[in-house]
């Protein structure tokens, strides 16, 4: 059926922290993304109680996931992040929508084609517990390195400052 969410929203966050600058060009790379990682192999059951019961808690921990991650983003990278993140999932609200309305917000090929690249098995687990801690790990880094950067910038510029006033 698809790949965790939560896996998709660190996916997100991951490219969001990579182009912090393009948003827009974040959030279209970061759907293209949902697609090329639900054709990895993954976890999935053809219990449909038990499908359902994981993908509640899968749920809400990508909220969790995505609240986190908005709390460890520097300053300049949380617009693309966030737009990372919520490109990442949005394939995949047709499965909520599809449990409270009963029908699917997109076209009936694309839901064709997104059920078509699915690569399940119960052993998919493995790799979706190993991505997301990878994954996690990345985000993690990335936004230390972000916010280094950042302050190497401003101390930059606040020396220049300085030096500036001096001069004058
Ligand atoms: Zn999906």
């Amino acid at each position: 059926m698809t790949l965790f969410i939560t896996n998709h929203v660190l996916s997100g966050a991951v490219i969001g922290l990579a182009a912090p600058r393009r948003p827009a060009l974040v959030a279209l790379t970061a759907a293209g993304s949902h697609f090329a990682l639900d054709s990895v192999p993954h976890w999935g059951t053809k219990d449909k109680r038990k499908f359902r019961r994981v993908a509640i808690v899968d749920g809400l921990c990508g909220l969790a996931t995505m609240a986190a991650i908005m709390r460890i983003a520097p300053k300049g990278t949380r617009v693309a992040v966030l737009a990372g993140m919520v490109g990442a999932a949005f394939p995949d609200s047709d499965k909520p929508a599809e449990m409270f309305f009963h029908r699917s917000p997109f076209p009936l090929r694309l839901d064709q084609f997104h059920s078509a690249i699915q690569r399940e098995s119960a052993r998919g687990v493995r790799t979706e517990v190993r991505a997301a801690a990878l994954m996690a790990a990345l985000v993690v880094l990335l936004s230390s390195a972000r916010r280094l950067s950042a302050g190497a910038r401003f101390r930059r510029t606040s020396r220049g400052g300085v030096r500036r006033r001096r001069w004058l």
